[in-house]
């Protein structure tokens, strides 16, 4: 269901941007950095993981407190449980319904998990509740 994620600048990536509008915002030659959560140093994803959506990693918006986070956009992050059931409700991702994505050491509540129609699916984590290290640590 990911297999665009994988792909490089391909003939049809226009009308498959198009569908889903995710693609990768890594690039080959920066050196894979660990995101851990802030509250308790669990791993829960890497730079390798970020993506854009609708053209941008990241992401600020308000939620229906008036409460503002800034998010980037990542492809996994299987340090995070999610909970709840999925819901379209003030979803920031017209099309993408989205579930409660958690620490899975201290859940802390760390962002969104999202998932369209088509079954594509992403994280979008704060980052203010993330750390980023060398992956070699
Ligand atoms: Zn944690």
């Amino acid at each position: 269901m990911n297999a665009l994620l994988k792909d490089g600048a391909t003939d049809d990536q226009t009308s498959r941007l198009a569908d889903t509008e995710l693609h990768p915002a890594w690039k080959p030659d920066e050196p894979e950095r660990i995101l851990v959560c802030k509250n308790c140093q669990h791993l829960v994803t890497t730079t390798q993981e970020r993506i854009e959506v609708r053209g941008d990693h990241e992401h600020t918006f308000f939620n229906p407190h008036g409460i503002l986070f800034h998010l980037g956009c990542f492809h996994r992050a299987p340090g995070c449980i999610t909970d709840g059931a999925l819901s379209l409700e003030f979803t920031w991702f017209a099309g993408y319904a989205w579930l409660l994505a958690s620490c899975m050491q201290c859940h802390q509540h760390l962002g969104w998990w999202f998932m369209n129609r088509e079954k594509d699916t992403f994280f979008a984590l704060i980052l203010s509740r993330l750390q980023e290290r060398p992956s070699q640590l």
